[in-house]
């Protein structure tokens, strides 16, 4: 195993036992819920948006394995203070980490761009080596795009 992949490892484990913004917003935050069935992992999004469509706070609820819960606290963790427009390039480019192993690709490693870009969710990478986890790592993206379209649709 690699230096990365220690680290990478301890970050995932990190996230998992001190989750980020874990918790509950009372209404008129916004609240969506992600179930995959594939591994039984529950994500509930909470979601307070500022009149200029930036993140003001974000609460993370549910249950399910290291890697969805991981996943959640480094996305909510991510998103927090930023537009919703920034939170959903964010989402591409986090989408766009997993997607490569669906195409069967070598994995390169990550550049240091990459990894700044995605800060801690960069550690979700080795994920992909194993595919029915992605739908793990993906699950707290797809919840957040659900409870970004719930405030949109609210106006
Ligand atoms: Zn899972």
């Amino acid at each position: 195993m690699s230096d990365l992949e220690d680290l990478y490892r301890e970050i995932i484990l990190d996230h998992y036992r001190s989750p980020r913004n874990s918790g509950e917003l009372e209404p008129p935050a916004h609240k969506a819920e992600g179930f995959n069935p594939l591994c039984g992992d529950e994500i509930v999004v909470y979601l307070q948006l500022d009149d200029d469509n930036t993140i003001a706070d974000i609460k993370i609820g549910g249950q399910g394995c290291s890697i969805s819960q991981s996943s959640a606290s480094m996305m909510s963790a991510a998103v927090k203070g930023k537009t919703v427009e920034q939170a959903q390039e964010l989402m591409g480019s986090f989408k766009g980490l997993m997607s490569i192993a669906d195409k069967g690709e070598e994995l390169a490693e990550p550049t240091p761009a990459e990894i700044r870009e995605l800060g801690d969710l960069a550690a979700l990478r080795g994920v992909v080596k194993f595919p029915t986890r992605i739908k793990c790592a993906t699950l707290a993206w797809n919840t957040l795009d659900q409870a970004i379209s719930e405030t949109q649709s609210a106006d």
